[in-house]
């Protein structure tokens, strides 16, 4: 089997696999180094570079536990299974829904967040790397606060901050307190390890611009988490194992 991964959920699965199934990574985060299934970094080279590895591998089956925003990723993975002949399956996470009291507001990309953060004057980045190449336009009325994966020097109008989550409530109340937060903008990665601040932003009435979730291709099998995939592929490892 090949994993598909980069996020918390691939992780989890990836824990659970054994030295014939290999655990994939684009090589731009953490590479764990306690894994009992193989490991491989870096890209396939596009489609037909995917689908050579799969046969090239004898891969029996595909899990895209990537991030719901990685959509080039999936969509690649669908293309070369198609073209291998290799069942595909999916962990597409839910994404995260408004409740009563909050105030969201959806962009579409880079030019309409930008416009609706304009109004406020310190904004909480959380949708990762992108603002990092835009650290030369904050206008003169904003103090940027960015969290993101890439450690990297802020400036006189932008702090970086390097950090992982899960973020709990204690710490997210605090740092929008520290940085004066009065607008928040995220992906709608979904999932428990970074709903915090949408928690806080509700309580202090604070708005989210939320980007749109990319369109990604269906999977033969889809699940909500890791815990779900993990439970489908026991059961089709010990069925072939019996048979
Ligand atoms: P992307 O735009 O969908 O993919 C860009 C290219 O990176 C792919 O075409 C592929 O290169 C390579 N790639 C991506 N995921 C890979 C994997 N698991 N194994 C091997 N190659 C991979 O991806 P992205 O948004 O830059 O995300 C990169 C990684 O970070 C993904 O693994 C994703 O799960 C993780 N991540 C992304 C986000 C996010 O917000 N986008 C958040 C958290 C984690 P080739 O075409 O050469 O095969």
């Amino acid at each position: 089997m090949l994993l598909l991964g980069g996020t918390g959920d691939a992780l989890i699965i990836a824990r659970h696999l054994d030295g014939a199934d290999v655990y994939s990574l684009a090589g731009l985060g953490r590479v764990p180094a306690d894994l009992p299934c193989a490991l491989r970094v870096g890209g396939f080279g596009g489609v037909a570079g995917l689908a050579d590895y799969l046969r090239a591998e004898g891969i029996g089956l595909m899990i895209d536990a990537t991030h719901p925003y990685a959509a080039q990723m999936s969509h690649h993975a669908r293309d070369a299974c198609s073209r291998a002949d290799v069942p595909l399956w999916a962990v597409r996470r839910p994404p995260w829904h408004p409740r009563a009291r909050d105030d969201w507001r959806e962009a579409s990309d880079w030019r309409e967040i930008v416009e609706q953060v304009a109004p406020f004057r310190r904004p909480l980045w959380t949708m990762g790397r992108e603002p990092l190449a835009h650290l030369d336009e904050i206008p003169e009325s904003q103090f940027w606060t960015v969290r993101c994966l890439d450690p990297q020097e802020g400036n006189a109008r932008a702090t970086i901050i390097d950090a992982r989550g899960p973020f709990d409530l204690a710490g997210e109340r605090a740092l929008f307190d520290a940085m004066r937060i009065d607008v928040v903008t995220s992906k709608n990665s979904g999932g428990r390890a970074t709903e915090a601040k949408l928690a806080v932003a509700r309580e202090r009435g604070l708005p989210v611009v939320m980007l749109a979730r990319p369109t990604l291709p269906e999977a033969d099998r889809e699940f909500d988490d890791a815990a779900h995939a993990l439970d489908a592929w026991r059961e089709l490892t010990s069925s072939s194992s019996t048979t």
